[in-house]
């Protein structure tokens, strides 16, 4: 009889190893049957929350922690309550947990995502509201907490979103947004041609000034990092913020952005493509920071084999993030500035590179 090796002390401690069907459903049929009611969905986010045991959120400590209902915990040291869904992106929640977990099951499963109306139908909410603020939230829980800094080769650049001013192009023009754009270079097969992408990370910038550019780059690259850019000033002062930084000179090589940053061309052109598929391609940039979280959460996952995996990933990232209130996610939802006004339009690049 085949005997499964134990896990070593490492992978036991840091991570789980999650497999099919028994940590995350492998099919509808297989979800419907596991989330059928509000005691099986608490249970599971329970699971997910303290994997090693219930910690009381007043005292911090483990084994002490009673349920009262399959939801109310209570503390046996400290006599805390609480909840399976308290201080997590649950918390509040008017919506049935089975609603919930619809939600996040429909988001992972289309390849593209779901939009809020499309999203009310396919669950029957009564008001569009409901569903927004849903779809909202589990996009925040898609920007994953403490997620560690790239690493290795990275390329960097900025992409711009919006219709050409005439005779404003380029790195000063008015009216776009800007999204930077950092992703590790994976490497290549000898024999392959196709480009093979690392992690990335993206984010809506209000200029390309070396204050931005510096600040964008500390906040995703790990020190010692090799940073390639092109030529633009803004990443003269890498070296001096401990990175390493090659210039790939795109004028002077002849070659098109595509050849000479390819990583960094591909997401561009991918981003592009999918805000116009999914989000018919504009809104106003307060948005474009929750697209920008999604994008980030479905390129990164991209080969995940399984759509039941990303499902997992999302809930346990749900109940990792802090409790956020309604008012919050609205009020950050609006324009504050009147550069947030402008309303960006994706336009598909015409080398578009396929997946
Ligand atoms: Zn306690």
């Amino acid at each position: 009889m085949a005997v499964a090796a134990a896990p070593s002390v490492a992978e036991s401690a840091v991570t789980l190893r999650l497999r099919a069907g028994e940590h995350y459903p492998r099919t509808a049929v297989e979800f419907n049957a596991w989330f059928a009611d509000e005691d099986a969905c608490s249970a599971y986010l329970e699971r997910l929350r303290w994997p090693n045991g219930i910690a009381c959120p007043g005292g911090g400590e483990t084994g002490k922690v009673w349920h009262i209902t399959r939801r109310a915990l209570r503390c046996r040291a400290c006599r805390h309550e609480s909840s399976v869904t308290a201080g997590t992106i649950l918390e509040d929640t008017r919506l049935p947990l089975t609603v919930w977990f619809q939600a996040a099951w429909l988001i992972t499963n289309e390849k593209d995502g779901v939009s809020a109306l499309s999203l009310q139908r396919a669950l029957g909410l009564k008001r569009y509201e409901t569903s927004w603020l849903l779809l909202h939230k589990l996009r925040r829980a898609m920007v994953r907490p403490g997620r560690s800094l790239l690493e290795g080769a990275i390329e960097i650049d900025e992409t711009y979103l919006g219709a050409a001013v005439p005779g404003k192009r380029g790195r000063g023009a008015h009216g776009k947004a800007i999204v930077a754009i950092a992703i590790e270079k994976g490497t290549t097969g000898k024999k392959s041609q196709r480009v093979a992408s690392g992690r990335v990370r993206l984010a809506r910038i209000p200029d390309c000034s070396a204050l931005t550019l510096n600040a964008f780059v500390e906040d995703v690259a790990a020190p010692g990092s090799l940073i390639h850019t092109d030529a633009w000033g803004g990443y003269s002062q890498l070296e001096q913020l401990g990175f390493t930084h090659e210039v790939i000179n795109q004028s002077a090589s002849g070659d098109p952005a595509h050849v000479t940053m390819p990583h960094v061309h591909r997401v561009a052109s991918l981003l592009k493509r999918w805000l116009l598929g999914t989000h018919q391609g504009g809104g106003k940039p307060v948005q474009l920071d929750a697209y920008l979280d999604e994008f980030v959460f479905r390129f990164n996952r991209r080969k995940s084999a399984s759509r039941g995996l990303l499902f997992y990933r999302l809930l346990e990232q749900a109940v990792e993030i802090e409790h956020v209130t309604n008012d919050k996610i609205v009020a950050e939802r609006k324009p504050r500035r009147s550069r947030d006004l402008l309303e960006f339009i994706a336009e598909a690049d015409d080398d578009d590179i396929p997946f």
